[in-house]
């Protein structure tokens, strides 16, 4: 089965680039364009894994990975930053707002290819201990 990963970004440039190359990865790229689309994209087709930018026109992406973070639906879901700022206060932030990791614009693709592959085992592994625990 495809993993889905759902890419929040409102530059149709960058969302195309990363929709090409996410369906060039094996993946399933769902995009969503503002942060109204995004937590619709989450209700209606469930992620394995999000890729996140933080400035959505005037809304701040950051809302919908502390939203994320308080449903137990979907906290084990893996978000990652991928933004042009890399200020300390704003990566603090981010971080802070349940982000696994920060991919900085312009994206390098091997950093994010590594960071999908691990964070997205992270999930597999736990979800593996769970199911091991309970036999
Ligand atoms: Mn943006």
């Amino acid at each position: 089965m495809k993993r889905r990963v759902l890419v929040v970004e409102d530059n149709p440039l960058n969302s195309e680039l990363l929709r090409d190359w996410l369906e060039m990865e094996g993946y399933e790229a769902v995009i969503a364009s503002t942060l109204k689309a995004g937590f619709a994209a989450l209700e209606s087709k469930r992620p394995h894994a999000v890729l996140l930018d933080i400035q959505l026109g005037a809304d701040d992406g950051l809302t919908l990975a502390s939203w994320m973070r308080e449903q137990p639906a979907l906290c084990q879901i893996p978000v990652i930053a991928v933004t042009a700022q890399a200020m300390v206060s704003e990566q603090e932030r981010i971080v802070n707002s349940g982000c696994k990791c920060i991919v900085s614009k312009p994206v390098d693709f091997k950093v994010l290819r590594q960071q999908l592959e691990f964070w997205l085992g992270q999930v597999g592994a736990e979800a593996g201990k769970r199911v091991a625990s309970r036999e």
